[in-house]
């Protein structure tokens, strides 16, 4: 990652592997499922966790032309490494930042009145008809214009648009819960937008918007479906991309009636092993997955056997029944993710989404791209 520290493997507490060429083939069957729009790729919050130098140019050679990312520092990031490629900045548009817009080839997703004028008066300035998108908000209330300021900016006349309308766009709330009422409505107000903006692309679909023709239009938008977890209930995810592998650092064995880590709120029943590896929440890996509250807790795998955690996740270590792993010594390897655990699987038990777990992928691994 630019700007970050790349960490070698023998000063790193784990190993982050990250599949390329999964999110290749993720990409290829959303492509496909789409078939007839465009696949564009969401690339913001570091490409979900993943990297965006080493995900973007990946996606790239799958296909992609078309990125979306939250922050103009992103796109930066993105333009660096995918020289031709079409970039949307997601996140709202200030004055201070249009020249780094233009140096670069950046699109603005313009989503208010306010970012509308200042995007026009721009164009005016540097006589120049500059591509945006058009943000149009058809019932999440976050981003975007709403119906009546969009249906009077496709009015002629004195409204005629200063920029070019490359795209027109808006947002799913609840896609991912197949028969929410609010999508059927979202997808209705949107056909009716776009009626009033003929020879313009439209793009509704993320990754859960997907599964449904009514809602692909011109360019779909996914992004968590590329990275392997989660997008739509019901629904199994793409192939998984990341793997999180830390060696033991510690084996010990406990006593019944002794507790381990912070908070004792682990007590052994049983004379009962315990490993510890250097991974913990200031990596990423959630605190609310060894919660005692909840009375589940996260498993791992040791010599192939789930093991559950033992006590609170703290900052920089986790603490790991072993008792039914078999024999195992320091340095043997333990894996956080990968094997048949997912990032939405840790995210559940901490009563979170693999959304999250992802974009809060550590920035102290030592990180490993395969399938490049
Ligand atoms: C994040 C985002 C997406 C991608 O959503 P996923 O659920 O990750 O597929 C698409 N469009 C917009 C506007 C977004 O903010």
């Amino acid at each position: 990652m630019s700007g970050a520290l790349k960490v070698p493997a023998e000063e790193a507490g784990a190993r982050l592997t990250i599949d390329l060429g999964a999110i290749k083939r993720n990409y290829r069957a959303l492509a496909a499922m789409t078939a007839g729009a465009e696949c564009a790729a969401v690339v913001k919050a570091d490409a979900y966790g993943t990297g965006i130098e080493a995900t973007g140019p990946a996606l790239a050679d799958a296909g992609a032309r078309t990125f979306f990312v939250a922050h103009l520092s992103e796109a930066r990031r993105l333009r660096a490494v995918l020289p031709d490629a079409t970039i949307y900045v997601l996140n709202g548009l200030f004055g201070e930042a249009l020249a780094t817009y233009a140096d670069h080839a950046l699109r603005p997703v313009l989503g208010s009145r306010e970012e509308i004028e200042i995007f026009s008066a721009f164009c005016a300035a540097t006589a120049r008809r500059w591509p945006a998108a058009i943000h149009i908000d058809t019932g999440m209330n976050r981003l975007g214009l709403d119906l009546a300021e969009a249906a009077l900016l496709a009015e002629p006349g004195p409204h005629a648009l200063a920029f070019e309308p490359a795209l027109l766009m808006s947002h799913f709330a609840c896609a991912d819960e197949p028969g929410h009422p609010l999508t059927a409505r979202q997808i209705d107000r949107f056909a009716q937008m776009r009626a009033l903006f003929p020879g313009v692309a439209g793009s509704l679909a993320n990754s859960a918007g997907c599964t449904m023709a009514a809602a692909r239009h011109d360019i779909v938008r996914p992004g968590i479906a590329l990275y392997g977890a989660r997008f739509c209930a019901g629904r199994d995810p793409l192939e998984p991309v990341v793997r999180l592998e830390a060696p033991l650092v510690q084996v010990r064995d406990v006593r019944p009636g002794d507790a381990v880590g912070y908070g004792a709120t682990w007590t052994a029943a049983r004379p009962s092993r315990v490993g510890i590896v250097s991974v913990g929440y200031a990596d990423g890996y959630l605190r609310a997955a060894g919660s005692a509250e909840r009375n589940v807790r996260a498993k791992v795998r040791v010599n192939g056997v789930a093991c559950p955690l033992a006590g609170r996740v703290s900052m920089d270590l986790i603490a790991i029944d072993l008792t039914e792993a078999g024999p195992v010594r320091r340095g043997d390897l333990v894996t956080l993710l990968g094997d048949g655990i997912g990032v939405d699987e840790i995210a559940e038990v901490a009563g979170t989404i693999g959304y999250e777990m992802l974009t809060s992928l550590g920035r102290r691994y030592n990180r490993r791209y395969t399938g490049g």
